[in-house]
């Protein structure tokens, strides 16, 4: 099993960058907050449990969170690549992470770090618009969508999350540099971690990425 790690504050542009790289057929694509999001609207028992702390911003608890994990590992075959988005998000996660993976004999080939200032983050977030039916990401200003609210895609309805409002926003923020940002120097310490500069076209980053992972 191959894992590759992407990280960074939210609205770093995490959920662009793994539409192109998955798009390529190579890795399979895991995003704790898009499953999340999924029990939530399916209304399970998880669902409730976690509905509070995405509303607000906070995160889901670890144990909660890997066992989401291990579970897509345990129904996937040995030779699977995974592409993480958006975990793990503490140290906690990553610890758990690794035992994980020694137990399945997989490995971290690659962590890629996306990272850019505030304001920017946040101009992202508030303006960002995702496909009901795709998941295609837009921005109302950036890469807004040819026909107002509807995909270019699919020709989904486009919404706006919940969270993406400015209270959630400084909230995830916050969360993200007391909670996350420490990882950075947790998967700088052990090798394979590239920074991405993503003050660039989103094509322009996915190419630099893509191109790393040909390479090995
Ligand atoms: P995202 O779509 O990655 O921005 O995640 C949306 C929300 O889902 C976060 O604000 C958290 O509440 C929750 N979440 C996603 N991933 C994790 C994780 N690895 N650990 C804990 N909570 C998470």
């Amino acid at each position: 099993m191959e894992i590759i790690v992407l990280m960074g504050p939210p609205g770093a542009g995490k959920g662009t960058v793994s539409e192109s790289i998955t798009a390529q057929g190579k890795f399979k694509h895991i995003s704790t907050g898009d499953l999340f999001r999924e029990a939530v609207t399916s209304g399970s028992e998880i669902g409730k449990e976690i509905a509070g702390y995405m509303e607000s911003g906070s995160l889901v608890p670890d144990n909660v969170t890997i066992k989401l994990i291990e579970n897509i590992f345990d129904s996937s075959n040995k030779e699977a690549k995974f592409m993480l988005d958006g975990f793990p998000r503490t140290i906690g996660q990553a610890e758990m992470l690794e035992n994980a993976l020694k137990e399945r004999n997989g490995i971290i080939s690659h962590v890629f770090f996306l990272n850019t200032k505030k304001d920017v983050l946040i101009q992202r977030l508030t303006g960002r618009r995702i496909c009901k039916d795709c998941k295609a990401i837009y921005h109302t200003l950036f890469s807004p969508s040819k026909v107002d609210g509807i995909c270019d895609v699919c020709g989904g309805e486009l919404y706006q999350r919940e969270d993406d409002c400015l209270e959630t926003i400084e909230n995830r923020l916050n969360v993200y540099n007391k909670k996350t940002a420490s990882l950075v120097d947790f998967y700088k310490s052990k090798g394979s971690f590239v920074e991405v500069d993503v003050n660039k076209k989103p094509a322009e980053i996915c190419d630099e990425i893509n191109n790393i992972l040909k390479e090995n």
